[in-house]
């Protein structure tokens, strides 16, 4: 039977958007398979009863915003949707350091190589710096740290994918007021507006600000023919005579529905945790990929991140909940803190009470209480918002990479398999303490005190929202899972593209690397360079 697409997309993320762009652009026939929903600006969650969780137990129930899996010592978010981790993300795409390829990836895979592709999702992502009239009091404050501590040459805006309005400023009337985001037509015929601040950007831009996937990749993708089909969560890859099957079970009312689609090739692009827990269960449980390589599932990173909070006094401004979630970093890549690597950033987060009011307000269903607090916290932003004074510092570095994912059998159900991951903070451990230092520094310099969380003072326990690896990229199956071109050892047209391949912690943000890498894997299957096994599209 004839394969029914030229290529499957499993996901629609950083790897998966960008990979069925570039290949429908190039003429194939391209059909992508994304667990979650097709999020519009409405559906957005802001009330507690919304659709906030990914479940992936029970998918056909939760198939929300975000996807929590909680190992011990290690907490891991990712989204869930078209488009991907950038609905949730805070935007932030920036290059790796070029000392970071020195070591670990394969020979072919080098920055200058990958510099034509950082420019290609540069591009597409109408990559800008906040302005320089619409610096946040969080900017504002890890400038005066930095300063302080004499890191200015450290000190930077970061790359943000944000539309900003160049007249916009923190002086106009009610500067929050959607009224002043400026309407326009990306250069995908999408329909955005410009920044107003609203600090929601890990929860959905109600103005469009933010441009995400489902903004520019996947329209291009489908303006080339590219067939998206949202609530299909793929669970086998199956070899056959011209290709393979791919079966998925399709989130219908209430229910899963199986259903399957075959194509000539398949780019799993799951994200780290999607892909190799599908190519697990692939290799494992259907025994439907039996060559893949041993190291599947080894070498994961949590990019350590960690969070601590900065408490300040009423006179230090800090505007939590207000502006782009993250828009400067102070770069110490270069060793200086006992040799370790790591980038800190300002991390704001959502007033979620004020949203849940506005959200009730806007439904109709609001009691004079709620409506009176509304207008309070509104007209508060600045000066009463409860987390106005709290700073959340953000580190990520390059960790030991030593974390493993496996299926493990369920306690209860034994006959069912779940994704494990296996996590030793140890190896990671000096970087995380040179962070947890540089951030004790930076609120001390600017006159606050820090707080640790428990998970990590008691428990040892991390959080990230950027996990990599499991399915790492390298010269052959006894150190990797993928050859430099992103095709799996053992299985010719089976392809991963997204965190998953990254072979080592990035250190800084990796949404723009994975993107990149995901642009030279398209690049290389459409033009035939480097492809010595598998023909060109
Ligand atoms: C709150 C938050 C803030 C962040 N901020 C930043 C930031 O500012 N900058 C940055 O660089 N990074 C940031 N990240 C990380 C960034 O989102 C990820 O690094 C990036 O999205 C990873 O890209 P990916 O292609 O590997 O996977 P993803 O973008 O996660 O895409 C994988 C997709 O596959 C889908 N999927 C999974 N399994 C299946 C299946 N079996 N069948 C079908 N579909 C499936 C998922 O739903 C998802 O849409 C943030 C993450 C979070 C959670
Ligand atoms: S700060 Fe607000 S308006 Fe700006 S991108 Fe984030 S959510 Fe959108």
């Amino acid at each position: 039977m004839a394969p029914g697409f030229d290529v499957i997309v499993v996901g629609s993320g950083f790897g998966g958007a960008v990979t069925a762009c570039r290949l429908a652009q190039a003429g194939a026939s391209v059909l992508v398979l994304e667990r979650g929903r097709r999020w519009t600006k409405d559906q957005y969650p802001r009330g507690p009863g919304d659709a906030w969780l990914y479940q992936p137990g029970h998918p056909h129930r939760y198939n929300g915003w975000l996807d929590l899996r909680f190992a011990r010592g290690m907490t891991v978010a990712q989204g869930a949707g078209v488009g991907g981790g950038s609905l949730c993300y805070s935007s932030v795409v920036m290059k790796a350091d070029p000392a970071l390829f020195e070591g670990g990836w394969p020979p072919e895979i080098t920055y200058s190589e990958l510099a034509p592709y950082y420019a290609k999702v540069h591009e597409m992502l109408a990559v800008r710096e906040i302005p320089p009239g619409q610096h946040t009091h969080r900017y504002k404050l890890l400038q005066r740290a930095a300063e302080r501590l004499g890191h200015t040459d450290r000190f930077d805006s970061v790359p943000l994918a944000l539309s900003f309005d160049p007249e916009w400023s923190y002086e106009l009337p009610d500067p929050l007021d959607t009224r002043h985001s400026r309407s326009f037509v990306n250069g995908q015929g999408q329909p955005q507006g410009t920044c107003v601040h609203l600090g929601n950007c890990d929860i959905g831009c109600d103005v469009q600000a933010k441009n995400t996937l489902d903004l520019n990749y996947i329209p291009a993708a489908e303006q080339h023919g590219a067939e998206v089909r949202p609530l299909h969560l793929v669970r086998c890859i199956q070899p056959d005579d011209s290709g393979y099957r791919v079966i998925f079970d399709r989130i219908e009312d209430g229910g899963l529905l199986r259903g399957e689609e075959r194509a000539e090739r398949v780019v799993v692009a799951a994200g780290s945790l999607g892909s190799t827990e599908l190519l697990l269960r692939c290799r494992d449980q259907h025994r439907t990929l039996p060559r893949i390589s041993g190291v599947l599932g080894r070498h994961w990173s949590a990019n350590a991140n960690f969070f601590t909070s900065g408490i300040y006094g009423p006179d230090t401004e800090v505007g939590q909940s207000i502006g782009p979630t993250i828009a400067a970093g102070l770069d110490f890549m270069d060793g200086s803190v006992n040799g370790q690597r790591f980038f800190v950033e300002d991390d704001g987060f959502p007033n979620l009470l004020l949203n849940a009011l506005t959200a009730q307000l806007r439904s109709g269903r609001v009691s004079p209480f709620a409506w009176a607090l509304q207008r309070h916290l509104r007209r508060g932003r600045d000066e009463k918002n409860p987390t106005r004074n709290v700073m959340v510092w953000l580190g990520e570095g390059v960790d030991a990479a030593d974390g493993e994912l496996s299926l493990g059998r369920r306690r209860l159900m034994p006959w069912k398999r779940k994704l494990r991951l296996t996590w030793d903070v140890r190896r990671s451990a000096p970087v995380i303490d040179a962070i947890l230092s540089t951030h004790q520094r930076l609120t001390e310099a600017t006159g606050g005190h820090l707080r640790v969380p428990l998970s990590w003072s008691v428990l040892r326990s991390l959080v990230t929202v950027h996990p990599l690896g499991g399915c790492r990229v390298g010269t052959g199956p006894e150190e990797a899972v993928v050859d430099h071109r992103g095709e799996v050892f053992g299985h010719r047209n089976l392809f991963v593209a997204d965190g998953a391949i990254v072979p080592v912690a990035i250190g800084r943000n990796p949404s723009m690397t994975i993107g990149a890498l995901a642009e030279r894997t398209a690049a290389l299957m459409t033009q035939g360079r480097g492809l010595s096994e598998t023909e060109p599209l």
